[in-house]
């Protein structure tokens, strides 16, 4: 199953009467053919209405066929999500253009909306669908949402533009969100290795998460995310053909340069013409010789912005040409209308020269369809290196587009380059581009997006050593520990849950250094927590710190968790009433645990909610945690405000001048800790990436915890300043 932005028909309504043209657009070309031969379905927004009775054409019968499922818009997210968020927002942003970009919530929300109405349409119909494949800029959401409607189905992502560098990518306000919503495919493919490079750059430095930067994957959790530079080529062939089915043109004498672009600020038009210009200025012996013709596909009209930048060519062009142009000569040809495909091979085959020069471009098919063309005198091409095509047309002529004496310079060599070298820089890119054309595209993608793969390979200490090694030296360390779900595996029952004889080992063995202090943080009890670890010389913070014992400190409750203890009670009664087998209710002084990891999962929810209920009634603040809702009193207390008062407590006001503090949780009460944490600490989520977290890093599992106590335990001593402070205050 595809989904896109446009499906490959349009509708149009002339005079009230509905039309079906096919869709125009490089997408649509290259994918058409792969559906209509394995049958499937394509979801996309056919560009105008349905209205009552009318119907999309069905499938055609037999194997030539799929099913169209269209995605109507509104005509405000036509607004906020096509032109606003992903035409005003993300085709700047990720061209690298950050000046052109805009960023409004509500641009952002549209998209949002849209994107999850994509997904439900992809539900509906993905039946049997082995592969759901996602294309481009406009539905980076849409996996995300995919992934919570069917958990276990096989997502890949292709993105036809490029993808920004880490320092212009977080400019982004909802740089999280688009990340995750990558996250949630198995295969991320783009047009090259640099645009892989970045996102994996950007998963690691803004999610945290764990990448192998030479296998090209990313640890998600318990799933292995996969990206990979997968360059879209042309139908080769079918080009070659035409351009050879073309009637020749009679010599004129004159040389031609050609430039093919849809009028789009990112082509670099503009600079082009300045740099045709240049040469005219430099080389005044190519006068009246030396013709450029440009054609510019109408584009983005109805834009503000695309409208200036027609009105900006235009100006231009009359300028170079009243400036150069003879009664019986014009210098620049400019044609701003769309040409025919065999028209077009025509121009391609008799250019002189193909001057591509955008000045950011996802890939560029004008470039790969000039070279195919090539069937006559062989041309040259001049390409721009912040095109995709660059990091692979290593014969062309590559030229930064913003240097116009450069680009002139590159023109004239392009002018006077013999036939000889002009013929085996064409045969080399040609070779190339008939060997990558569109069905070996496909075929790799495809065969990538079908693969398994394994998980990647447990953390190590050196990467402990690589992420925490500066960070401690010379330094104490204060490390918070959760219990569940960060020291041992969450079980069916939270007596059940024990820590492994090796990581209570490695706990035992931080402990008892004289430059860490170890503390545990849980939501249990402190009289429970205190019995199921069974370790002195470690603190104990429990009922999320409302309780904190352990060495060095003076033994803490918080001066209003008293008042609650009988209000717990209360409602610890009142929780009693949801009778739902499996369903129980932990009491623990001020607060309360309804755990329903054993109830029926189907009902797992909606329980949840009602228990939320009922604690909010009762005045207490619930929170999620796995397979149980917490109630904890209103008092403004929680993890964060425990591991700061610790370090205090301990070590004095001026804590952070000699500690540096380690943190790893696993769930939604240790953000509180994240959170208190930001700047001042080190800190780890374990487990399931699928939730937003502020810590730093994350990490797998309860296994990656045991690495790093070990490691922590390994390490050279600190030389501290001072034997170690023991301070009852
Ligand atoms: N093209 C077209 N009509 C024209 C001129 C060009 O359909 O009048 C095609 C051209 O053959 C090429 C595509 O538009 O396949 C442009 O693709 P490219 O990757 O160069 O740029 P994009 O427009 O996708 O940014």
């Amino acid at each position: 199953m595809v989904l896109s932005n446009r499906l490959p028909i349009t509708l149009r309504r002339a005079r009230g009467k509905l039309q079906i043209e096919k869709s125009s657009g490089g997408l649509v070309a290259a994918l058409e053919p792969a559906m209509r031969q394995q049958g499937g379905a394509w979801v996309g927004w056919p560009g105008g209405e349905l209205r009552g009775g009318e119907k999309l054409p069905p499938p055609k019968s037999g194997a030539d066929s799929f099913r169209l499922s269209p995605v109507g818009l509104s005509a405000t997210e036509v607004r906020c999500y096509y032109h606003g968020f992903s035409n005003r927002t993300l085709w700047p942003l990720f061209h690298s253009l950050p000046g052109r970009a805009e960023f409004h919530r509500s641009d952002w929300q549209h998209y949002e909306a849209v994107n999850r109405r994509f997904a439900e349409a992809a539900c509906e119909v993905s039946g049997e669908a082995d592969l759901l494949w996602i294309h481009d800029y406009h539905l980076l959401r849409a996996a995300w949402h995919l992934r919570r409607l069917r958990p276990g189905a096989r997502i890949a992502f292709f993105l036809h533009i490029p993808f920004p560098s880490f320092d212009i990518y977080r400019i982004l306000p909802w740089y999280r969100e688009l990340l995750r919503g990558l996250l949630a495919c198995d295969l991320v493919g783009f047009h090259c290795a640099d645009y892989a490079k970045n996102f994996l750059d950007c998963v690691e430095r803004l999610l945290g998460e764990r990448v192998d930067h030479d296998a090209l994957q990313v640890e998600h959790g318990h799933r292995t995310v996969q990206a990979g530079a997968f360059p879209l080529g042309i139908d080769y062939a079918a080009q070659e053909q035409l351009a050879r089915a073309q009637r020749a043109a009679a010599p004129n004498g004159e040389r031609l340069i050609l430039g093919v672009d849809r009028l789009d600020y990112t082509k670099g038009i503009p600079e082009r013409i300045r740099a045709f210009e240049r040469l005219l200025e430099m080389h005044p012996e190519f006068r009246e010789q030396v013709v450029l013709l440009q054609i510019a596909v109408p584009s983005r009209k109805q834009v503000t912005e695309y409208q200036a930048l027609k009105r900006e060519i235009d100006e231009l062009v009359g300028r170079v040409n009243g400036r150069f142009g003879r009664s019986d000569w014009t210098p620049i040809r400019y044609l701003y209308r769309s040409i025919a495909p065999d028209r077009l091979a025509a121009l391609y085959r008799d250019a002189d020269i193909a001057l591509v020069t955008p000045l950011r471009d996802g890939m560029n098919l004008v470039a790969k369809e000039f070279v195919a063309s090539q069937v006559a005198e062989p041309g040259v091409l001049v390409l721009s290196r912040m095109a995709g095509t660059a990091e692979t047309m290593h014969e062309s002529l590559r030229v930064n587009p913003y240097n116009a004496d450069s680009v002139a310079e590159n023109l004239h060599r392009a002018l006077l380059m013999s036939r000889e070298d002009r013929l085996a820089r064409i045969r080399a890119l040609q070779r190339r581009e008939r060997t990558n054309d569109l069905s070996a595209w496909l075929r790799d993608f495809l065969g990538a997006a079908q693969r398994e793969r394994a998980l990647l390979q447990p953390v190590s200490s050196a990467n402990f050593e690589e992420w925490l090694g500066a960070f401690l030296r010379d330094f104490r360390t204060a490390l918070f520990l959760d219990y569940d779900g960060t020291l041992c595996e969450i079980s069916s029952h939270p007596a059940r849950a024990r820590l492994r004889p090796a990581a209570r080992r490695a706990l035992a063995a931080c402990a008892a250094r004289s430059d860490t202090d170890v503390a545990i943080v849980s939501g249990r009890a402190l009289a429970d927590l205190r019995r199921i670890v069974g370790l002195k010389d470690l603190s104990y913070a429990g009922n999320h710190g409302i309780e904190i014992e352990g060495p060095g400190l003076k033994p803490f409750a918080h001066p209003d968790s008293t008042h609650f203890r009988k209000r717990a009670a209360e409602l610890a009664r009142e929780l009693g009433g949801i009778r739902e087998p499996g369903v129980w209710v932990e009491e623990k002084g001020a607060s309360l645990t309804l755990h329903y990891r054993e109830a029926d999962p189907a009902r797992g929810e909606a329980v949840a909610a009602e228990a939320r209920a009922q604690i909010s009634a009762a005045g207490f603040q619930p929170r999620d945690a796995h397979c149980a809702v917490e109630a904890r009193p209103p008092i403004g207390w929680d993890k964060g405000h425990a591991v700061l008062h610790m370090l205090r407590a301990r070590h004095g006001p001026a804590w952070s001048e000699r500690m540096r503090v380690i943190y790893v949780g696993d769930d939604e009460t240790d953000e509180d800790a994240f959170r208190a944490l930001q700047g001042l600490g080190a800190t780890f989520r374990i487990g399931r990436a699928d939730e937003p977290t502020l810590a730093l890093r994350r990490l797998r599992d309860v296994g990656a915890v045991e690495t790093l106590l070990r490691w922590l335990a390994a390490r050279p001593a600190t030389a501290t300043r001072g034997a170690r402070r023991r301070r009852v205050v």
